[in-house]
């Protein structure tokens, strides 16, 4: 059994994760995000002793935001969100700090992994993963298995350009995707409809009650989150989209209008075929992909 932790913007989620897939223990601790890179990889170095007292590690996973170099474990670019992050040496400091073996990948990735080797995806070779959040992950399985782009950077679909010259982005860009399919962006419309925060739970009873204001604010958000789509599934056919991230719970709501919102503007070829779906795993899918990953590096590498 191997450790996995999913380094995310608010918590470091981790557990104890078996051969099969299966997690037998998990809990969480604040991230702290802007203490930086290299003290939050120390924290999870402590936590890995702690572990070791409980459980017999044999490797290390780990699953990150940022652009990840998977095979040498290290950050190749990622926002300020995380002070210096950018270029630290994951893997080579946890392997040199606890001797044990570990091996690194990109947080969209990792839920990708989890939901073919486990969860909604686990009979398509061909599918797109997209995790709603902050802004909008992109994950491409093709061929069985992820691909990558030349520098770790493939599947930015979050960066797609959608109202050129509209709100500023993280990338340096504006307009992009991100900004108007989500969450945070169906957050913003949100609080100013109620003119408070609000939960989105809340909203969502709302939509369910076909509050009109609030219908109005979901359908404007799934109809940016399908002109996304609509690209997306015209350059890269999938015969699956897995829809992941916390929104994802909503389940047949999001995904009947996501899917009634995207099939009027795809090619009748495209759509023959293309299934949409909630991901099963929900946070649990990092952990159980990075574990994936983990497991088939070792392969690999013998
Ligand atoms: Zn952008």
């Amino acid at each position: 059994m191997i450790t996995a932790f999913d380094i995310g913007g608010t918590s470091i989620k981790f557990g104890i994760v078996d051969q099969e897939g299966k997690i037998l223990f998990k809990s969480s601790f604040p991230s702290d995000i802007h203490i930086g890179g290299e003290r939050i990889i120390r924290k999870i170095i402590q936590q890995i002793g702690l572990l070791e007292k409980d459980w017999q590690i044999e490797g290390v996973a780990v699953s990150t935001a940022g652009q990840i170099d998977s095979h040498e474990g290290m950050v190749v670019h990622a926002t300020d969100n995380i002070p210096n992050y950018t270029g630290l040496e994951i893997k080579s400091m946890i392997e040199r700090e606890t001797g044990l073996p570990a091996e690194v990948e990109n947080d969209v990735n990792c839920t990708a992994l989890g939901e073919y080797w486990k969860g909604a995806a686990r009979d398509s070779n061909d599918f797109l993963c997209l995790t709603l959040g902050t802004g909008i992950g992109g994950a491409l399985f093709l061929n069985g298995s992820l691909y990558t782009g030349d520098t770790f950077g493939a599947g930015e679909i979050g960066h797609m350009s959608l109202y050129p010259g509209g709100r500023p982005c993280t990338c340096g860009n504006s307009g992009c995707y991100e900004q108007y399919a989500s969450t945070s962006a169906l957050q913003r419309s949100v609080d100013e409809l109620f003119k408070e925060e609000t939960d989105l739970r809340h909203f969502f009873e709302k939509v369910r009650e076909s509050d009109i204001g609030s219908l109005e604010v979901f359908h404007k958000w799934v109809e940016d989150l399908a002109t996304g789509l609509q690209s997306t599934v015209h350059v890269l056919n999938p015969s699956l989209i897995v829809v992941g991230g916390g929104i994802s719970e909503q389940g047949d709501l999001l995904i009947q209008q996501i899917i009634k919102s995207v099939e009027p503007k795809i090619m009748p070829n495209h759509r023959r075929r293309l299934e949409i779906v909630a991901a099963e795993h929900g946070n649990d899918a990092n952990l159980i992909g990075a574990a994936k990953h983990f497991f088939d590096s070792k392969h690999i590498r013998k």
